[in-house]
């Protein structure tokens, strides 16, 4: 790294040159599309309260930063203010949104592709990050690419995880949660997430919001619902998503259908994240007014 170029700086090109620039960047369809848009990229500090807050709320198989750190590294010495959680948020792109808006029931194709080929991209931008944090001489873990990184049962949300790369992004500032579970980030909730802890020193981003749930019009003007009815399985009500529901349709009902539709091995929906208000911006009153649904921006 150019010693004049901070950190933040650094790190944020690496991510963006990678989506941007890197062949790996493909839905691996007939003319390689790119899987993924320019990202957003957000930090947040290793002693930020919020990640003892998700243990108190998720479960005790929570793990914080520094936990997942000091497993990795088996280095105890290191203080939770020592480290930094790098978050991104990589967007669909606008043939991906504009495909599985006219869908009703299984997904489009490039939305499969996206959740498949999509996620092998994130995973490998994940191992890219860690590869340039460590030739700086930083050390990096990725927590879902770690063996602790597992789902597990929470007594009050039912299916989670070990770690939950959307709760990063929410503290490191990218976006709050909307009725059907996703988060609402400035470009939209069609979108995937990753993150990365390092041993590095990066100012936080900070978090324009003081509530989890308000860029979500459902919380915080009993507005829109849009979500509700794009579900083809009625997984969302005004009570929440009911993961269990969500789960039966994308295992096996969409895996049987990509399988046999668009000949690889996977699976996918995104119908609540596309053709609503939040898919491609935090929303307004105005856009369920003026019925931009069906063309975000
Ligand atoms: S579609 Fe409307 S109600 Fe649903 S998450 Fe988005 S803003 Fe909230
Ligand atoms: S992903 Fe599909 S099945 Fe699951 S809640 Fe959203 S629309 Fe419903």
């Amino acid at each position: 790294m150019n010693q004049s170029v901070e950190p933040s700086v650094w790190i944020e090109t690496v991510i963006k040159d990678f989506i941007d620039h890197s062949r790996e960047n493909t839905l691996k369809n007939k003319d390689n599309e790119r899987a993924f848009e320019t990202p957003l990229i957000g930090f947040s500090r290793g002693d930020d309260p919020l990640f003892e807050a998700y243990k108190d709320h998720v479960g005790p198989f929570y793990l914080t930063p520094w936990e997942i750190f000091t497993i990795t590294f088996r280095d105890f010495n290191v203080n939770p203010e020592e480290l930094t959680v790098i978050s991104w948020i990589p967007p669909q792109t606008k043939q991906t949104k504009a495909d599985n808006r006219k869908e009703s029931f299984y997904p489009s194709e490039r939305w499969a592709r996206a959740r498949i080929f999509g996620e092998e991209v994130n995973e490998k931008l994940r191992k890219h990050v860690l590869a340039a944090l460590e030739e700086k001489g930083y050390q990096a873990v990725a927590p879902v690419l770690t063996p602790q990184f597992s789902l597990r049962i929470s007594p009050k949300y039912g299916l989670a995880s070990t770690w939950s790369e959307r709760h990063a992004a929410y503290a490191s500032g990218l976006g709050t949660f909307g009725l059907c579970d996703g988060l609402i980030t400035p470009l939209g909730k069609a979108m995937r997430t990753a993150s990365v802890v390092a041993r590095i020193q990066v100012p936080h981003t900070p978090r324009p919001y003081s509530d989890h749930n308000e860029y979500c019009l459902f919380f915080t003007k009993g507005t829109c619902k849009k979500c509700i009815p794009r579900c083809p399985v009625g997984a969302i009500t005004e009570a929440g998503k009911d993961k269990s529901k969500c789960f039966k349709h994308l295992f096996p009902v969409t895996k049987d259908y990509v399988t046999s539709n668009f000949g690889f091995d996977g699976y996918g929906c995104g119908l609540c994240q596309t053709g609503i208000p939040c898919e491609s911006k935090i929303p307004k009153n105005k856009d369920v007014e003026t019925d931009t649904v069906d063309k975000p921006a």
